[in-house]
């Protein structure tokens, strides 16, 4: 799982993350919602040190970072490894082939030989509905498919969770429904995943938890459907009013 403890994080005088602290079970998805700036991106950003939190620790699987310790190297990729993100905008590497975009990332992170990483690339291009697609060159594929490639591609490196900021916002519905439909199935499949989304629909039927922030502090959690009937806070009723 993905335990968040004590977080707070400022960009100088500016208190973007207010001691956050949250708890993702192995094998559940939590979801994650509030307005924009309310810091749900560094939040994500904070779990996978691409941001170095000022104060609390964030511990994936069985490593733990404390902000503020010194870090060793090898703590840090630890940690990083066993984090899979995907953005928003897909970030492919636009001269490899599909193919080489799942494989090239586990030859250089995990040391696998080029031919277990392609084998092992087909595979989970199979499993997101993109097998056929190996040999073209990303710009050749759909935004929807494109964003199934990065997914694959960080699933290549076998994180024990994955995170997704707005995965689809970029997309339009109809390929964006792909996109939400291979994230369904890792969930069935039993991985620990925090999703960052406007997609309340996906929030409700998929989510396990629901976290609402508001100016960089959690405002309200629980069972998503209970949220959406009756949120509780006023922010949170005027947030998804302006969503759902
Ligand atoms: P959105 O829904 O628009 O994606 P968000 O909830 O993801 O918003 P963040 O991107 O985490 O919000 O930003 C939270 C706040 O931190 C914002 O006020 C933003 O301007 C600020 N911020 C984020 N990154 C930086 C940075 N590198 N330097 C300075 N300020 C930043
Ligand atoms: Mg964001």
């Amino acid at each position: 799982g993905v335990e968040i403890s004590h977080l707070s994080k400022s960009f100088g005088s500016h208190l973007v993350l207010d001691d956050i602290s949250m708890s993702v079970e192995p094998g559940s998805v939590t979801a994650l919602i509030g307005p924009s700036g309310s810091g749900k991106s560094t939040l994500l950003r904070c779990v996978n040190l691409l941001e170095t939190p000022d104060a609390g620790t964030v511990t994936v699987g069985s490593q733990t970072i404390t902000a503020g310790q010194p870090v060793k190297d090898r703590d840090l990729l630890a940690l990083r490894r066993q984090v899979g993100m995907v953005f928003q905008s897909f970030n492919l590497f636009p001269h490899f082939s599909v193919l080489r975009n799942v494989a090239f990332p586990q030859e250089r992170v995990l040391g696998r030989s080029r031919e277990e990483a392609e084998a092992r690339a087909l595979t989970l291009l199979e499993r997101v509905g993109l097998k056929e697609k190996a040999h073209q060159h990303p710009a050749r594929c759909s935004g929807g498919q494109q964003q199934r490639i990065a997914i694959a591609r960080a699933l290549a490196l076998e994180p024990s969770a994955m995170l997704f900021d707005e995965p689809t916002s970029a997309l339009d519905p109809e390929v964006g429904v792909e996109v939400l439909a291979v994230m369904r199935e890792l969930a069935s499949a039993g991985m620990t995943m925090i999703v960052v989304t406007h997609e309340m629909q996906f929030a409700r039927e998929v989510g396990d938890h629901l976290v609402v922030m508001a100016d960089g502090r959690i405002i309200e959690e629980g069972v998503p459907a209970e949220i959406m009937a009756a949120p509780k806070e006023e922010r949170t009723r005027r947030f998804l009013s302006a969503v759902l």
